[in-house]
């Protein structure tokens, strides 16, 4: 294909509204407000619904020629945009919160279908999605700088100025909520910014271009490059590209986080996982057997917080009964949804057939499950008896699968833990105050939970890890991401000529 085709903007709704098969338009590049093909010669790849494994839509892999329309296409619309006050701008989220809002269903349907989650999930993403546009929208009110007499006569003050163009590179698993991680921030901050969804869920963010069209973005500000590699070794060479927001696995996050910053680009690239649960003999029953299934269940154990090995310490086969138990009732197709793809199903299956014939206990096998003929199913697994050596032990799985460390003390269950060259997550689960303090005081994780499976920091608490978790400095989320995706000017003035001087009067 060699053609680069424009098509005038036109709604595209999503008309499923529920599970069954349905199909959607081919996903292009949205550039200057119109859809169209890549520029040079460039494949074309199918967009499985994980449910059924069949093809929803097509997307067309651009190239570093498409990035390069979408970086001119942001240089253009810049200058204006990053004049406009901040108030106005804000503006422009309130309007996308209302739109998205008036739209949820629709969102979450497309997002359900194109990624696998249950609509539940897609539509819990959605609204954390909202979430994210509302604390654009309050960054006026927090965004002033500040302003002191530092010697007599003389003023200095900060003010937070655009970057100009920026990207961002987001992974399958939150097809909706990730690019809004970074967008609020960027756009209020008075940046032109380029997206590059991952090519597996390129969809749902092809309703956000439009809806942000609605909400009244200037011509240019956004853009979609569809694509994969090429297109993210493109953006972090391209010399118009000022700044690089990053999520997915931390393989490639160590990649683009060393080509960005080698361009001399600010770079903030968060990774992968392998989190922790340590749970104690006094921990709460009931809470913790249904915080643990829901952070290793919850979107088929494709969240980069969800639980993956659980230090059990001491005699705590109580609550390792009740989360068996609990996960038993899980049905997929219904509860949970499949994983990703053909691939990750083997790739999971491979990791409970290694357990297994390592000597680790399977006491709950999800190696079966068949909900939806056609698609990529894992039920819940537990996996007991695990070993530090087993590779479920310590290589992230990325699916329903729970692998238990029986350890005899605390210190024991953090020397595991800490082994890790993962970062993000890590959570406690006990009565005590004084155990919580000692776990979060010394577990190498930047975001840890007390009785909390999944301890996402919502806004405005900024969301990233530590370690091989994240690379750059910084969050992703919060004020930390107004303040990535922002330079800061100091201005010094003295008005006139101070008798009583300093050395800087
Ligand atoms: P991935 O790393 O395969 O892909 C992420 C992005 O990088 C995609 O847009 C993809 O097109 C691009 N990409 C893939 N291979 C590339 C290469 N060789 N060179 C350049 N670009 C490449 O990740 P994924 O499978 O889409 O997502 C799952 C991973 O993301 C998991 O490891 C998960 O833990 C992680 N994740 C982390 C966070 C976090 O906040 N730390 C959040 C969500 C997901």
């Amino acid at each position: 294909m060699t053609a680069s085709a424009t098509t005038a903007t036109t709604a595209t709704p999503f008309s499923a509204k529920s599970d069954d098969f349905a199909t959607y338009s081919t996903a292009r590049n949205w550039i200057n407000d119109q859809w169209c093909d890549p520029v040079a010669a460039s494949s074309t790849q199918d967009v499985l619904n994980p449910r059924f494994g069949k093809s929803i839509a097509q997307v067309r892999l651009g190239s570093s020629a498409d990035v390069d329309r979408a970086a001119k296409a942001g240089e253009a619309a810049v200058g204006a945009w990053s004049k406009w006050p901040i108030r106005d701008r804000a503006h422009v989220m309130y309007r996308l919160r209302e739109l998205m809002v008036a739209n949820l269903e629709e969102l979450s349907w497309l997002l359900s279908h194109e990624n696998g989650k249950i609509f539940s999930e897609a539509k819990a993403e959605v609204e954390k999605g909202i979430e994210c546009v509302e604390y654009g929208c309050s960054l006026p009110n927090l965004a002033a700088g500040g302003q002191l007499e530092v010697s007599r006569g003389v003023a200095c003050e900060v003010t937070f100025e655009a970057l100009g163009v920026v990207a961002g590179i987001t992974p399958f698993n939150f097809p909706m909520m990730v690019p809004l991680w970074m967008l609020p921030q960027a756009l209020v901050g008075g940046n032109a910014f380029i997206l590059k969804p991952s090519e597996r869920v390129p969809l749902s963010t092809m309703r956000l271009a439009e809806l942000l069209k609605q909400a009244g973005l200037p011509t240019g500000v956004f853009s979609i490059v569809q694509g994969g590699r090429d297109v993210v070794e493109a953006l972090c060479d391209h010399p118009s590209i000022k700044a690089l927001g990053f999520v997915g696995s931390t393989k490639v996050a160590k990649l683009v986080y060393a080509r960005a910053s080698a361009e001399g680009k600010r770079a903030l690239c968060l990774g992968g996982a392998k989190n922790h649960l340590i749970v104690v003999p006094d921990a709460d029953v009931e809470l913790t057997t249904e915080n643990v299934v829901a952070s290793f269940t919850g979107c088929a154990g494709q969240r980069c917080m969800a639980a993956s090995v659980l230090l059990a310490v001491g005699d705590v086969h109580h609550i390792v009964d009740g989360v068996r138990a609990r996960a038993a009732k899980i049905t997929p197709g219904k509860d949970l949804g499949p994983v990703s793809s053909q691939a990750a199903r083997d790739r999971i299956s491979g990791y409970i057939d290694a357990a297994e014939r390592a000597g680790a206990t399977i006491l709950l096998d999800g190696r079966r499950a068949n909900a939806v003929a056609g698609g990529y199913w894992i039920g819940p697994t537990i996996i007991d008896n695990v070993t530090t050596e087993m590779s479920v032990a310590h290589e992230e799985i990325f699916g329903p699968v729970l692998s238990i460390i029986r350890v005899p003390t605390l210190e024991r269950a953090i020397e595991i833990e800490n082994a890790s060259p993962y970062g993000n997550a890590s959570s406690i689960y006990t009565s005590s105050g004084d155990i919580a303090r000692r776990v979060i005081a010394s577990v190498e994780a930047g975001m840890c939970g007390v009785n909390i499976g999944v301890p996402v920091p919502r806004e405005p608490f900024g969301f990233g890890g530590w370690n091989d978790s994240c690379f750059g400095h910084g969050n992703m989320t919060g004020w930390d991401g107004y303040r990535f995706w922002t330079r800061q000017r100091k201005i010094t003035s003295k008005w006139a000529l101070q008798h009583d001087r300093n050395w800087m009067s």
